[in-house]
């Protein structure tokens, strides 16, 4: 079937990576091993378009991914994810000065972000997102939070700023959200910051971040196309955290003046880089399993106990990949809501990071380079001396 761009609009998506059927609820973690096992899977399809090089799964069935608050995608256990969450919290303040303003924040996760931008902005806020499990209504922070999506049209509050992060590419029809909120705006002046995982990052790499909840995957050219097509000017754009986000801030009736970000908006060098990682990603894809799976069987041989740090999204896809046999010692997570549950289809239990000192693993894998001088300093502490492998 068909797809055109939902980026763009100006051309029919190609396919060109057929990854399988892969876990549904990579964020969700059952009590009991044999409901783990059972839980859904659901195809992974990628197709790009040749014109703007936005990338999506055309297989995805939104009747199989229903999000509600026994979720848990929560990036805010990790000190390097808040360390950074609070940088952003101050830029967002000051550039578009915030206090007495109103905030959206759409898939605002357990509204960490949207209370430490309140509280420091001296600005008010709303919340909404299905995984949200905290109080409802309002808090001492100025934001109140709301547990379901967000409505859509003159049922959303008029706002100054729309924040989401790490939602977008959730949607099935993202153009759609954006153009929602433009038109919500109406011919007042506001403003919207949206941060997703950057697309040239996760089809140059492996592909661990590849999972079925994310629909979209943007790089800087596909992002600029959809939120100029939605009716909103790029203020700036940019990628976090090491490479692996991207942001984009927009304005509408801002007037004239410049814009507020002083790098060149990118556009077609930026889709041809994404051509380029699109063009390699399949045979990577398949490389890297192939790989890591003769890499943990080799580590299992030698009596190593290799294990897995980091039972997230990309540690679930490379269980899935890579150890759906499961060879490896066990898997452990800093986040003890986890502990002593079972991840999706592979149903590997995830234990608490203190284990290891008995296990005396002399391998420990992740997913996510990002974490690697977090996680090496918690070896340390435990005294586990282990070789750090990056997947
Ligand atoms: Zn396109």
């Amino acid at each position: 079937m068909s797809h055109s761009c939902d980026a763009c609009a100006e051309a029919t998506l190609i396919p060109f990576a057929d990854l399988g059927d892969i876990p549904v609820l990579c964020g969700v973690h059952w009590a009991d091993a044999g409901a783990a096992a059972a839980s859904p899977v659901g195809r992974m399809t990628l197709a790009y378009c040749p014109n703007c090089a936005y990338v999506r799964n055309t297989a995805f069935d939104p009747a199989l991914m229903v999000y509600d608050t026994t979720m848990d995608t929560n990036l805010h256990h990790s000190p390097a994810f808040q360390a950074f969450s609070a940088e952003l919290v101050k830029h967002l303040a000051d550039r578009y000065r915030l206090s007495g303003k109103r905030v959206l924040d759409i898939g605002c996760g357990q509204g960490e972000f949207l209370r430490e931008l309140c509280h420091t902005a001296g600005a008010t806020g709303v919340g909404y997102d299905a995984m949200y499990a905290g109080p409802q209504g309002r808090d001492p922070s100025g934001a109140e939070f709301h547990t379901g999506y967000a409505p859509r049209g003159a049922a959303l509050p008029d706002f100054d700023l729309f924040t989401s992060r790490h939602w977008f590419e959730h949607l099935a029809d993202p153009y759609e959200f954006l153009a929602d909120l433009r038109e919500r705006a109406g011919d007042r002046r506001a403003y919207g910051y949206l941060e997703v995982p950057d697309a040239v990052y996760d089809l140059a790499t492996a592909g661990w971040e590849v999972i079925y909840p994310h629909v979209s995957y943007f790089d800087a050219s596909s992002l600029v196309r959809i939120v100029e097509r939605a009716g909103w000017r790029v203020e700036d754009t940019g990628t976090l955290f090491g490479g692996m986000f991207r942001f984009i801030e927009m304005s509408v009736n801002a007037g004239d003046r410049p814009r507020l970000g002083d790098q060149p908006i990118p556009r077609e060098d930026a889709r041809d880089r994404q051509l380029a990682a699109v063009s390699g990603f399949a045979e990577r894809n398949r490389a890297e399993r192939s790989r890591w799976r003769g890499r943990i069987g080799e580590l299992v041989e030698r009596g190593a106990n290799p294990v897995l740090w980091g039972a997230g999204s990309r540690g679930v896809q490379f269980l899935t990949f890579a150890d759906a046999d499961r060879r490896l010692s066990a898997v452990v997570d800093v986040n003890p809501r986890k502990w002593g549950r079972y991840l999706p289809v592979t149903a590997h239990r995830v234990d608490a990071p203190e284990t290891l000192t008995e296990l005396r693993p002399e391998a420990v894998i992740i997913t996510n380079p990002a974490y690697r001088a977090e996680i090496a300093e918690a070896l340390r502490e435990l005294g586990v001396e282990a070789e750090l492998l990056i997947a």
